[in-house]
C-alpha cells in the first residue's frame, strides 16, 4: 500500500446518496474514503471504472473448510446424511491438517473472497491446537497463520478466536477433532490477547472480537463471562442451525435456544447470530428489534440441509442480516444473495419477497447485507462515503449478465444472473487487491494451496 493519496474515477456509482453518475472517490494513504465528489472527467483520477460499489463483508468463515469442497458429497453406507454426518467427515478432516496447511487454504479462500467481490472477511477460527489437543508452542500459532494469510492477499480481517470448552449442554468432555478446538475460560482469554496481536498486524483496518462457537459448545457461566471480559468487540455465536440442536437445549434449559439466549444474555448491536435457521414467530420478531445482526449462509445452510430461514417476517420487523460464505464450498457474495432469495420464493410459491418499497430485490438485498456486514464485523464500510474504509468493487459493464442495464437493475442482473466473473476490481481499506477479476497474488497463492492440498488428499 502506497503512502499518497489516490482517486478512483467512476462513471457510475452507488454512493451514500444513492446512484450518482461521473463521481471522483478519493482514499488516503491508510485507506479511507475521504471525498466523493462530482467530476467531469477521469483524466484526474489514478483509476477509472464504469460502476463502482460498496464492497461487501464476508460475516462467517471457517476458511479450512474451503478445501473439503467435494469430499463429502457421496451418500454414506449408514443411509440418511445430515449435517451431523457431514461434521464427522469435518471433523476427520481438519485432524490431518498442519499450520502451513491451515494458512495455505487460508490464503487461497481469502483469494476468492476478493475475487468475488468480498473486501474483508470475520474468521470464525476454532482450530487451535495439535491434534489431540496439545497446544502449539504459542497458544496462538493458528491465529497468527490466519492473520498472515490475511496479510498476504490484502483482505480486511476481523479474527473472531473461538471458544469451544465442551462437547454438548451436559457438559460432556471433548472428543476426536474437537480436541483441537479446546480452551478453558483463562487459556481462551490469553488466546484472545494473542489473536488480538496477530490482528493488529496486519493493517490499520483489522480487528477482532470474541465467538463463543455455540450454546452447545460453552456453558452459562463461561458465555457470560466472556460477554463482561471482552466488551464493545464484536460477539458471534452459532444458534438454531439444526432442530437437534434447539432440543438439546430445550431439554437441558427448558427453553429453546434463541428464546435462552435473549432471555439470559445482552443480546444487542454487538452481536451476530449465525444461521438462526429455525426461530419461532415470536423469536424472529424478539431477534428483529434488538440491534443484532443476524448472519445468514445461504450457500452452505442449503448444502448442509440446514432449513429456510424466516426472511420475510424478519425483513418485516426491521431485522438487520448479512451473509457469511461458512463453510466456503462456493464463495460469491451475490450468489449468496440469490440463494437466500429463492429459498423464499421455493417455500411460499411467490415472487420478489425480499425487497423494501420503492427499492428492487437486489438492491434491497445488497443494502442489507453491506450493513449488516459491517456492523457484525465492527467495520467502518458498508457505504461509499467519506470516513469509511475504500471497500470498493468494480463491475464488468461487458459481463453477459450486465447488458444494457443500469442502477438497480445492474444489482438484479449481477445477483438473479451472473456470478463472480462480473467483478472486475476489488479494493479492500483502499488496497487495489484485484484487478481485470484476477487477485494480484493469484499465481502464487494457487500454486501454494495446490502444492498443500495434494498433501492433504493423500491422507484423506
Ligand atoms: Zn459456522
Amino acid at each position: 500500500m502506497s503512502d499518497a493519496t489516490k482517486s478512483v474515477f467512476a462513471r457510475k456509482a452507488l454512493t451514500a446518496k444513492g446512484w450518482e453518475n461521473n463521481v471522483l472517490v478519493r482514499v488516503d494513504g491508510l485507506g479511507r474514503i475521504i471525498a466523493v465528489a462530482p467530476e467531469s472527467a477521469a483524466e484526474s483520477a489514478s483509476y477509472s471504472v464504469d460502476v463502482l460499489l460498496p464492497a461487501q463483508s464476508n460475516l462467517h468463515s471457517h476458511t479450512f473448510q474451503r478445501a473439503m469442497a467435494g469430499l463429502s458429497e457421496a451418500r454414506s453406507p449408514a443411509g440418511r446424511d445430515s449435517f451431523w454426518t457431514w461434521r464427522e467427515i469435518m471433523y476427520r478432516f481438519l485432524d490431518i491438517l498442519d499450520p502451513e496447511d491451515i494458512e495455505s487454504i487460508a490464503a487461497f479462500a481469502f483469494m476468492e473472497m476478493l475475487e468475488s467481490g468480498y473486501a474483508s472477511v470475520a474468521e470464525f477460527h476454532y482450530v487451535h491446537h495439535q491434534p489431540g489437543g496439545q497446544p502449539y508452542a504459542r497458544l496462538g500459532e493458528l491465529s497468527e497463520r490466519i492473520a498472515a494469510a490475511a496479510s498476504a492477499t490484502g483482505i480486511g480481517l476481523t479474527l473472531l478466536p473461538v471458544a469451544y470448552m465442551q462437547g454438548g449442554v451436559d457438559g460432556r468432555a471433548l472428543a476426536g477433532g474437537q480436541l483441537r478446538f479446546g480452551n478453558d475460560l483463562e487459556r481462551y482469554v490469553e488466546l484472545v490477547e494473542q489473536a488480538k496481536a496477530a490482528a493488529k498486524s496486519v493493517g490499520p483496518d483489522a480487528g477482532f472480537g470474541v465467538a463463543p462457537h455455540s450454546i452447545r459448545a460453552v456453558n452459562e457461566r463461561d458465555l457470560k463471562a466472556i460477554e463482561q471480559q471482552f466488551q464493545g468487540v464484536p460477539f458471534h455465536i452459532h444458534i438454531a442451525e439444526q432442530i437437534p440442536e434447539i432440543e438439546e437445549v430445550e431439554a437441558a434449559y427448558g427453553q429453546r435456544s434463541m428464546s435462552w439466549l435473549l432471555d439470559h444474555l445482552p443480546v444487542n448491536e454487538r452481536w451476530c447470530l449465525i444461521h438462526a435457521t429455525h426461530m419461532n414467530d415470536q423469536e424472529t420478531q424478539r431477534v428483529a428489534v434488538s440491534g443484532a445482526v443476524v448472519g445468514l449462509c445461504p450457500i452452505t445452510e442449503a448444502n448442509l440441509g440446514d432449513g429456510i430461514f424466516n426472511g420475510v417476517n424478519y425483513l418485516r420487523d426491521g431485522g438487520r442480516f448479512g451473509t457469511g460464505s461458512d463453510s466456503n464450498i462456493r464463495i460469491a457474495p451475490s450468489e449468496e444473495l440469490r440463494q437466500l432469495e429463492y429459498s423464499q420464493r421455493l417455500r411460499d410459491v411467490s415472487r420478489v419477497t425480499l425487497s423494501l418499497e420503492g427499492k428492487s430485490c437486489g438492491r434491497t438485498l445488497y443494502d442489507t447485507a453491506l450493513a449488516g456486514g459491517a456492523q457484525a464485523l465492527g467495520r467502518q464500510s458498508g457505504s461509499i462515503a467519506p470516513g469509511k474504509w475504500a471497500d470498493m468493487l468494480a463491475l464488468d459493464v461487458e459481463n453477459t449478465a450486465l447488458f444494457g442495464l443500469a442502477n438497480d437493475r445492474l444489482l438484479d442482473g449481477w445477483i438473479f444472473a451472473g456470478d463472480r466473473q462480473a467483478v472486475s476490481d476489488v479494493w479492500s481499506a483502499g488496497r487495489h487487491v484485484v484487478r481485470d477479476g484476477r487477485h494480484h497474488a493469484r499465481a502464487e497463492v494457487i500454486a501454494a494451496y495446490k502444492k498443500r492440498l495434494a498433501s492433504i488428499l493423500e491422507k484423506v
